[in-house]
């Protein structure tokens, strides 16, 4: 398959057995993926397999079992890694974008920073991206430094760059903010910060599971990501880190698979990325990540980014249309997220009031506590597609808002 016009999205959205259900006596409208993406039929299908058939546990047993669960573990981290462009072996597997960002912070930040550096975030970051770095500074002394945005939900440039100074040691980054739905230019902004040796880590947890994703292209130094987001299992995720950070980061957490040798008196770790994944790792879910990836893959990223495009601009042109309604974000490269509020109205009883119409859409915070003051709302409704959603539900989701609408005036 290549470009949309030759896909059969209708014959893709059937590959969602979720998707088929009624909420509430009515044809569920889930859009509510970047919270969690909803399963194709194949990565169920993966999990089911591989309890049923290939279960055992990874690198501890020569049985045959044991040979297949960590071919079957290990091949989903080599696609992974080809999806990502990276190589397998600078590609950590762990739970998802929190404990990866956890990871950086612990294991390359916390030894490193001084009480004279800086950490540069941005107002856009969910709070994995910013919690971690606080507890850092608050070890370390070091200063938490936040770039602004303009009003369109845009990282203000400029005003990044020149919060790059000599005392910036590391930048935090979304590379699709989660409320906003901006794309950030972060091969540029990462290009900026090495001129300045500054070391850069990305979140791309919203960025993978929407659009093509060239980490190598990127050129930062730390990339995470979460598998629920991307169709796959929860409890899935990765963190890619040049070699070299890989090597002379220290472990962060100690156990069973991250080591070579183990003495009382000292320990030989694994190379990485063993190092870096202590204990029994989430093996189905992985295998399922990996099925996800096959799947996404046969689809095409950029179709996917094309087809989420066309459904956001058709959501987005009809949200414009109903009056009181504000939207937050219109940032010219935007991925298939609204936040939005209706004036008078509180999300949660707009949200509640939807989920009685069959539409699923996140109402609240929405892990972005800064993001939110920044906007002055207290919370707002988020309305977040993939692209097995279709046209008719953006369609039926505007007839539902606007019957809620009435119902609350
Ligand atoms: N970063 C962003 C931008 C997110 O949207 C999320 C999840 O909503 C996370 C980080 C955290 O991901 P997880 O809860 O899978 O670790």
């Amino acid at each position: 398959m290549g470009a949309t016009g030759t896909i059969d999205w209708d014959k893709i959205r059937a590959d969602f057995p979720l998707l088929r259900r009624q909420v509430h006596g009515k044809p569920l409208i889930y859009f509510d993926s970047a919270n969690t993406g909803q399963k194709p039929e194949c990565v169920i299908a993966a999990c089911d397999d591989f309890y049923r058939r290939h279960n055992a546990n990874v690198s501890r047993a020569v049985h045959q079992l044991g040979s297949e669960a960590t071919e079957a573990f290990e091949g989903a981290r080599r696609k992974l890694a080809a999806f990502l462009n990276v190589r397998a072996d600078e590609l950590v597997l762990c739970s998802g974008t929190t404990f990866a960002l956890n990871l950086v912070a612990y294991s390359w930040a916390l030894p490193r920073l001084k009480a004279s550096d800086a950490i540069l975030l941005t107002r856009m970051e969910h709070h994995a991206n910013i919690v971690p770095w606080q507890l850092i500074a608050q070890r370390t002394g070091a200063t938490l430094r936040v770039a602004e945005l303009r009003p369109d939900g845009s990282l203000d440039l400029p005003a990044l760059y020149a919060a790059m100074t000599p005392e910036v040691k590391l930048l935090a980054v979304a590379h699709v903010s989660n409320v906003l739905g901006t794309v950030n230019p972060v091969a540029e902004i990462c290009r900026q910060a090495r001129a300045r040796g500054i070391t850069t880590v990305v979140d791309g947890s919203q960025a993978v599971p929407h659009m093509p994703v060239d980490i190598a292209a990127i050129g930062c130094d730390f990339y995470a990501f979460t598998g629920h987001k991307l169709c796959g299992p929860t409890g899935t995720g990765g963190l890619w880190a040049k070699r070299e950070h890989l090597q002379a980061m220290p472990p962060f957490l100690g156990g069973g698979e991250m080591i070579k040798e183990v003495r009382f008196d000292g320990t030989v770790f694994n190379d990485p990325p063993h190092k870096f994944e202590a204990g029994t790792p989430n093996i189905a879910g992985f295998v399922g990540l990996g099925a996800a990836v096959d799947y996404l893959s046969g689809i095409g990223m950029a179709a996917i980014q094309a087809r989420e495009a066309a459904l956001l601009a058709h959501a987005s042109e009809e949200l414009r249309k109903i009056d009181g309604l504000r939207i937050f974000g219109s940032a010219p490269e935007k991925a298939a997220v609204i936040s939005f509020a209706i004036d008078g109205v509180h999300s949660h009883d707009l949200a509640t009031l939807l989920d009685l119409e069959g539409v699923a859409v996140r109402s609240g915070q929405h892990c972005a506590h800064p993001l939110l003051q920044w906007l002055g709302v207290g919370t707002t409704c988020r309305a977040s597609l993939a692209f097995y959603n279709t046209h008719a539900e953006v369609e039926a989701f505007i007839a539902a808002l606007r019957k809620v609408i009435r119902l609350l005036a």
